[in-house]
This record gives structure tokens, sequence and C-alpha cells, in this order.
């Protein structure tokens, strides 16, 4: 089912894409990664997502992305979405029936496996293996909440998971859905050009990622580490494995003690370099 508010205002076919048409008014494509994103704000999308690596993976089909607008399932003349919190309190909070409605309607069009997400500070916070877990799934329903948030009901009879991007308040679900749909979809094959960039970056083998360097050779008299330019390909891997494990225990010791007892190591061992 295609969505009313997408088909009107489109009256003519432009000849070069523009980021939203990557989105509208397609033929669901049966089988392949789908973000369904149910929010008040559908013109934000596909936003950052549009560009680059993801927007061409859009285009091509290696994944799909479907608003949802919360606002055609609002109530009366105003469509409206939102009430007073119960109990009193400062804003408003988004009323249960109408996203019910919006639920129901957007899980209609996606395979029953797939996840339905509330982006809330108060979830469980967004990582990479998060990351990896939904890219190997159908693909995901997100609720991008406003104003206060969202009824608690709705996360009670729908079995809602939470999840959070950090330890910081924003004013709405859509960045977040941004987020959590980009550090999802380049996990998924073929999306990123260069596989092998995924299997080294950070977080995937536990540890932050080495510091890269490209030319000049010396700019502002800082040179690049001799070892990088030696050609020494084994040299060269375990340089950027010390330099991974010494970023990863300064900076991250949470990261550090669980690579550590993975790996059967002392996470008080000096480093090699
Ligand atoms: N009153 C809420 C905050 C509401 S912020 C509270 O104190 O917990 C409005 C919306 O922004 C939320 O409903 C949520 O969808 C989104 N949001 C805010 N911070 C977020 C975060 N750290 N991670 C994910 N979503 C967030």
């Amino acid at each position: 089912m295609s969505n009313p508010s997408r088909s009107l205002g489109r009256k003519s076919i432009s000849v070069s894409l523009k980021p939203r048409d990557l989105m509208a008014e397609r033929a669901d494509l049966h089988n392949v990664w789908k973000a369904q994103v149910i929010t008040l704000m559908p013109e934000a999308f596909p936003g950052i997502l549009g560009e680059s690596l993801t927007g061409r993976a859009l285009k091509d089909g290696l994944w799909q992305l479907e608003t949802v607008p919360l606002r055609e399932f609002g109530e009366g003349k105003h469509r409206n979405v939102d009430d007073t919190p119960a109990g009193g309190g400062a804003g408003m909070v988004l009323r249960p029936d109408i996203m019910g409605a919006a639920i129901e309607d957007a899980r209609q069009r996606i395979a029953p496996g797939a996840p339905l997400i509330y982006l809330s500070p108060r979830g469980r916070r967004f990582d990479q293996s998060m990351a990896r877990m939904l890219s190997e799934g159908p693909g995901m329903t997100l609720i991008c909440g406003r104003f206060e948030g969202l009824d608690q009901r709705v996360m009670d009879h729908y079995n809602v998971v939470e999840v959070s991007l950090g330890d910081f308040v924003l004013t709405g679900g859509e960045l977040a859905a941004q987020a959590l749909i980009d550090a999802t979809v380049r996990l998924i094959p073929r999306v990123l050009g260069n596989q092998a960039s995924i299997e080294e970056e950070s977080f995937s083998h536990g540890l932050l990622e080495h510091p890269q360097y490209t030319k000049p050779a010396v700019w502002n008299g800082r040179a690049i580490p001799d070892v990088l330019l030696s050609g020494h390909h084994a040299n060269i891997a375990k340089w950027q494995r010390a330099m991974a494990e010494r970023l990863t225990k300064e900076r991250r010791p949470d990261l550090w003690r669980a690579y550590c007892a993975n790996h059967d190591r002392d996470p008080d061992e000096d480093q090699e370099l």
C-alpha cells in the first residue's frame, strides 16, 4: 500500500532522481531489508541516508526505506496526535490510539520478525553488535518520539524495544533513527564498496581502530610513522594492532576489560609499544 500523502503533490516525474524519490512510491522489494519510520516529520527522510554510499545502495535496491507519517493518523480537523500528560507537568505526550493505528498500518508491510523499536533516551544503548544483529534480520520499524515522548501503554502492548543513542536528550527521534539506520545499512552486504573496511574498523574486534594517515608524508613538521611507509606488511599489522590496543586501554577501559576477558589476557599487562 502506498501512502496517500506521498502521491499528493507529485504531478510530474522529474528526470534526475532527488533523494526523496529514492523512497517514494516504489513497489515493495520482496526480501530486501527494510526500514520503516513512523514520524511526524516524513520530509526529514531520507535526509543524509539519501547521500553517498547509503543513498546509492537505496537507489540500487539493496535496502528500502518507508516513512509512515503519524499526522495522517491524527484525529479531527487538526489531525491531533498528542495530548497533555496524565498527572500534569510540562509538554505533550503522543497518544496511544493514534500511534497504535500507525503501528498496525505499518506492520502489515514488513516481515513479522522485524523488531519494533522506539528511539528513547531510556532505552538500551545502541552499539555495533545491535547494528550487526539488526542488519541480519528482515528490517525494522522505528518509532520517532517528539515532545515529552510516547504513552507507556504502546510500549507495553506491542512489546516495543526501546533503544537509545546515548545519554543525552534530542528534540525528536528522527536524528536517532537516521543514525540507527546508517550504522545498520552499511553492514548489509554490498552496501559498502569495500567490505574489508568493516572487518577492520572500530568495535569489529572489540577494539577502537588504530590511527589513520595519508599523504603528504610530512605535514606541519609531523611525519607519518616510519613503519607505515616501510612496506613490511607483518610489521604494519603488528603496529596497528598494538596502537588499537593502546588506544582502547587508554580511552575505553570498559571495552579493554571485555577484550582481555575474551582473549585470556591480563588487562594490566604492559603494552608492547
Ligand atoms: N521526556 C523524555 C525525552 C523526550 S525527547 C525523557 O525525559 O526521557 C523527544 C523524543 O526524542 C523522544 O521521544 C525520543 O524519540 C527522542 N530522543 C531523545 N533523546 C534520545 C536518545 N538519546 N536516543 C534516542 N532517541 C532520543
